[in-house]
């Protein structure tokens, strides 16, 4: 371990066998020594700094039916909602209102032309609205390249879409046969082409995944050479099918909320000026499960500022945080609760990633 911690505290370069030490760290203090280790890698690239970007949840209808996903097609037991284009726009300015300096839309994927056509129309009332200075990022699922040009053209400039799990056989395990990891793969090469600051990630802790699988994550990552990560741990939605395969998952929170800060720590080891998000998933574990991100390396958190009354709609996972919170209420215990870890937000800026200005040479 004494080797490991050298290594990484003199900034050599993290090699697949270093990553699988990192994630296979149990003992408090090594985790203690490790978190504290990536945060100060994230001084050194960014500072002491969180940039927020308001999540408006548009709508929980969807297309596909990840096996481990609460809103998956096949699931009766969701009511399902659809935030109107006035609603969606009403929770970007919302976000602006806040001072985030940025936005995102996540949903269900929805692929017609009515939906396309709505989106883009959304991103050109909001631009409009707050001449030009909100950041907007969309996470809406895999689209032909043609409708991410489209949705760029708008207005939209980064783009989140998970690869789920960078090793196929695993994404298999994860996903019905239609589902295909070709697909992802080409989504994401889309996105670069163009030109969106590009986001990917990862569900942490699945059923049948392993440490390797985790270390070769992060490699892809870098391989990928990602401008954003947004990964998570694993929860379970008890009406989806991988339920059945994680019958053990309330006596391993702890272990999931560690796996995913470990996660955190690497990739900010590993990646150093990328931007990584705190994720929803980590509070879901620990009340102050996403100021533990911030600590470990994270410098992103995406606060809700969906309307309350939408928010049990849009439930991925359960034990979901926030579900009766108002997004003035969310905005004031995140503010409290980051103060508390000693990092300051950023108000009123895009918080780009910088790794995206250097991977196109505009550093
Ligand atoms: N339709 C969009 C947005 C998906 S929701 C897309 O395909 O990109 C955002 C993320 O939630 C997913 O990428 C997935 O990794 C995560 N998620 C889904 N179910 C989850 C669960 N049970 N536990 C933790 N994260 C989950």
């Amino acid at each position: 371990m004494s080797g490991l911690f050298e290594k990484i505290n003199l900034g050599s370069k993290l090699e697949k066998q270093d990553l699988i030490d990192i994630l296979n760290i149990t003992e408090q203090n090594d985790l203690e020594k490790l978190f504290k280790a990536a945060y100060q890698v994230k001084l050194k690239y960014i500072g002491k700094r969180v940039s927020l970007r308001g999540i408006v949840e548009i709508s929980n209808k969807c297309v596909k039916d990840c096996l481990y996903c609460g809103i998956r097609n096949s699931n009766r037991n969701v009511e399902r909602f659809e935030l109107s284009k006035q609603q969606i726009v009403d929770g970007l300015l919302t976000a602006y209102s806040f001072d985030y300096g940025s936005a995102v839309m996540q949903g269900g994927e929805r692929t017609d032309e009515k939906f396309i056509i709505m989106i883009e129309s959304v991103l050109h009332e909001v631009k409009e609205r707050t001449n030009g200075r909100l950041g907007i990022t969309l996470s809406l699922g895999e689209q032909d390249e043609e409708v991410y040009q489209r949705w760029f053209d708008a207005g939209a400039h980064r783009y989140l879409l998970r690869i789920e799990a960078s090793n196929p056989e695993l994404y298999k395990k994860m996903h019905p046969s239609d589902h295909k990891h070709e697909r992802r793969m080409e989504c994401l090469h889309s996105l670069q082409n163009v030109g969106y600051q590009t986001g990917t990630g990862v569900l942490i802790g699945v059923p049948g995944q392993t440490i390797e699988d985790l270390a070769n994550d992060l490699m892809f990552f870098k391989e990928f050479d990602i401008d954003m990560i947004g990964m998570g741990p694993y929860l379970v939605h008890p009406d989806t099918p991988m339920a059945k395969e994680f019958p053990g998952f309330e006596q391993k929170r702890k272990e999931q909320l560690n796996l995913g800060l470990k996660m955190i720590a690497a990739a900010r080891l590993l990646l150093n000026d990328v931007n990584i998000a705190s994720t929803t998933a980590l509070q879901a574990l620990d009340p102050l499960g996403r100021e533990l991100g911030l600590l470990a390396g994270g410098n992103v958190i995406m606060p809700n500022v969906t309307a309350t009354e939408y928010r049990k709609g849009y439930q991925l996972y359960s034990g979901k945080p926030g579900l009766d919170e108002n997004s003035e209420q969310s905005r004031l215990a995140l503010e409290k609760s980051i103060a508390q870890a000693g990092e300051t937000i950023i108000y009123n800026d895009w918080g780009d990633s910088l790794h995206y200005f250097k991977r196109c040479g505009k550093e």
